[in-house]
């Protein structure tokens, strides 16, 4: 029935809110519709995913194949709704999760197993008592269909507002600029805790604290890819860092292993090769590239000219310092917090892939590690970590100053 994709075509939901700057959202916070449930219904043929709602919203609505998913943008919304909700769904829908994907706009993602057919969307007003609520209707179908209408949706599909490039310019502060990457935000929630803590929160908290402590040293003009709870792929990522000129790129995750793989503590840092070094190593990256997956970003339509970049000799130099970096990074976290066993790895990370700027990611620990966790929301451990990491980069660039003033002219 190709009548019913018609309903993929819905007015564009993302309005002022989406002008506002960071800090005005969260003031503006009170004013948003308020997600109060979510639930499924239904069986491996047909399911109908509910969500309850303060009030009427618009959406809009569109599928991604490889893996199958159903993407639902709607604007702004506060989510109260419990942390692992979406990890196991029912029917058709296997997991979702929901969070905010843009300024001014929310996402919910819908990972299915299958190929399937969107029947029916619609938001119902609020009435008997009853909360607004969005439904959507989904039944199986085969691959060729779902191929078919996916081609035909996908001219209409928007993709996600690109940051506006940043031309350098040339600038008389000659400190160097280190870029403070916390990993996932907004609908990426990264790893979670068997609490419901989230990675995104815990990374973003020493992101913040690290930025603090390296302005008050004076020596660096420091950026940050994020500074509050939004989704930024990671290909955006690497491009800020570049566009800034960035001398280091630090990005900072926190790791989990799932009951299956067993228990791991301490961090570990990592850096980029295009084989991994261990299987944990790969595993890791694997998890870590799937961000934007996570996300429900279009990959066929994002630019990719970070996905192809080739790791050749040109980039031995950013390569060298990337490592020398990493290998302080280890001697100065030695001593002052938990290492994993073999604290050193390498894999395909694609958030490390900038050519022209040493990127490292630093796994500050094990979500799924009690005592790791415990440690990860401290704020002893979190103030002694980041003066660590603080201290590694002053040393990093003080070898770099010494070896570039030991080096002979051209
Ligand atoms: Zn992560």
């Amino acid at each position: 029935m190709t009548g019913r994709w018609g309903i993929l075509v819905f007015v564009a939901v993302f309005g002022v809110a989406g002008l506002l700057p960071a800090s005005d959202r969260a003031r503006a916070a009170p004013d948003l519709p308020i997600a109060t449930d979510m639930r499924v219904a239904g069986d491996d043929t047909q399911t109908r995913f509910i969500m309850d709602i303060s009030r009427k919203i618009d959406l809009r609505v569109f599928t991604l194949a490889d893996p199958y998913r159903v993407v639902v943008d709607i604007p702004q919304v506060t989510f109260e709704l419990p942390p692992r909700l979406g990890d196991k769904g029912r029917g058709l829908i296997k997991a979702f999760r929901f969070g905010l994907v843009m300024a001014g706009g929310s996402r919910i993602v819908l990972d299915v197993g299958k190929p399937v057919r969107l029947d029916k969307a619609f938001v119902l007003d609020a009435q008997n008592g009853q909360p607004a609520r969005l439904v959507l209707d989904l039944s199986a179908t085969d691959r060729e269909s779902f191929m078919r209408k996916l081609n035909l949706e996908s001219s209409a599909r928007p993709a996600l507002p690109q940051p506006a490039p940043v031309s350098p310019v040339a600038s008389s502060d000659p400190r160097p600029i280190v870029v403070i990457d916390p990993g996932h935000g907004g609908i990426d929630t990264g790893t979670k805790s068997d609490a419901g803590d989230d990675e995104k929160s815990v990374v973003l908290a020493l992101g913040l604290m690290l930025r603090d402590t390296l302005e008050k040293g004076g020596k660096y003009r420091v950026v940050m890819t994020r500074t509050d709870d939004t989704f930024v792929p990671l290909a955006d990522r690497v491009r800020f860092a570049r566009d800034r000129q960035g001398a280091l790129f630090l990005s900072i995750h926190a790791d989990a292993l799932s009951k299956r793989e067993g228990d791991a503590q301490g961090a570990t840092v990592y850096t980029l090769s295009e084989r991994a070094s261990d299987a944990e190593a790969a595993r890791l990256a694997d998890e870590e590239n799937k961000a934007d997956i996570i996300a429900g970003l279009d990959l066929t339509r994002e630019p990719n000219d970070v996905a192809d970049i080739l790791i050749d000799l040109a980039h031995r130099e950013t390569k060298t310092f990337a490592h020398q970096f990493a290998k302080g990074l280890i001697g100065e976290l030695r001593g002052a917090i938990r290492l994993h066993r073999s604290p050193m790895k390498s894999a395909g990370f694609v958030v490390l892939k900038a050519p022209d700027v040493p990127s490292v990611l630093l796994e500050v620990g094990y979500m799924s590690n009690k005592e790791d966790l415990k440690l990860l929301k401290s704020d002893a451990w979190r103030a002694k970590t980041v003066e660590t990491v603080a201290r590694s980069i002053d040393l990093f660039f003080s070898t770099r100053r010494v070896a570039g003033a030991a080096s002979p002219q051209p």
